[in-house]
């Protein structure tokens, strides 16, 4: 029983149109469907239906897909959240256009999680059977796959107790006021699969994004993109530069609403016996942002 990975962000826009320009034409996410209102993307190397939804209207998350390996493991998971004190419900097959059956729930720090096992599969750019490296037709950055979003909570130790009693995730690193006993909890890092983190959170507002991010393949890639955001004119917020947390390289810039988006790459591997880094919060710059060792004023205050 587990949960496998991010499948999907859904999050709001002010304009549709504009928003297709980024992720379409400078990402290379590509349209999959449209509803009224609504656009899903996949990215290349990506094999489920989509993996994020542009909903036109206001800015930030709407919810946030976790994909779990099987069906069967809903109903623990649905069990698990409500003894832990958290709202859940039933979704239903259609609720999402090609998800199937799921268990919605809301975290300790407001946001929309659904569990789900089936969702329509479409397959990657370059398929199953003798597939090249790479599709021909890339556009723009190309971004293979959605990887990992940091939202932020104003009880941390509650959302990071959820995640590891009621789905299994381990921290891989957390930030603390101090170390031992007395510290506070300021954010926590953690995995569900072989990255370093599925999902983040830091200290801050109930219910917000801080950024959703795109994997890609090592550091001159991501040099590549940020060559793209310049021609794009993208607004870039920092980097590319590399995370003392994680350890991977990275380039942090907004969407035209001005949702934080990350590229990142790299970043070791993790497995359930993986020991927990600390890092103190006089060190919090170094760990954010390990090359410039400084934290600007957006990267702590923008949030959508
Ligand atoms: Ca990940
Ligand atoms: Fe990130």
């Amino acid at each position: 029983m587990s949960v496998m990975r991010l499948g999907y962000v859904h999050t709001r826009v002010t304009d549709l149109a504009e928003s297709l320009k980024h992720y379409h034409e400078t990402l290379g996410m590509q349209v999959v469907a449209e509803e009224p209102g609504k656009v899903f993307l996949k990215a290349w190397d990506e094999y489920d239906h989509h993996s994020v939804v542009l909903e036109e209207g206001g800015v930030g998350l709407v919810k946030l897909g976790y994909k779990v390996e099987r069906s069967a493991d809903l109903e623990d998971y649905e069990k698990r959240a409500q003894q832990f004190g958290v709202l859940t419900e039933r979704m239903s097959k259609g609720d999402n256009l090609a998800v199937g059956d799921g268990v919605r729930l809301v975290l300790p720090s407001d946001h929309v999680v659904e569990l789900y096992a089936d969702v329509e599969q479409t397959g990657t750019a370059t398929g199953v059977l003798n597939p090249e490296a790479w599709p021909r037709d890339l556009v723009g950055v190309g971004v293979p796959r959605i990887d990992h979003t940091l939202i932020t909570a104003e009880d941390p130790v509650a959302v990071e107790r959820f995640f590891s009693e009621v789905l299994d995730f381990r921290a891989s690193e957390r930030v603390v006021t101090e170390p031992g006993e007395d510290g506070d909890l300021l954010g926590s890092w953690m995995f569900c699969s072989n990255t370093p983190h599925d999902i983040a959170f830091i200290k801050g507002p109930n219910g917000k994004l801080h950024h959703f991010a795109y994997q890609l393949a090592d550091w001159s890639e991501i040099l590549r993109a940020g060559d793209l955001f310049a021609m794009d004119d993208v607004s870039v917020d920092v980097g590319p530069t590399r995370h003392g947390i994680t350890r991977g390289t990275t380039i942090y810039f907004f969407d035209p609403s001005g949702n934080r988006n990350e590229v990142f790459a790299g970043g070791y591997m993790t497995f359930p016996d993986f020991p927990t880094i600390t890092w103190t919060a006089d060190e919090l710059a170094k760990g954010i942002f390990y090359i410039g060792r400084e934290l600007n004023e957006r990267f702590t205050s923008v949030l959508t």
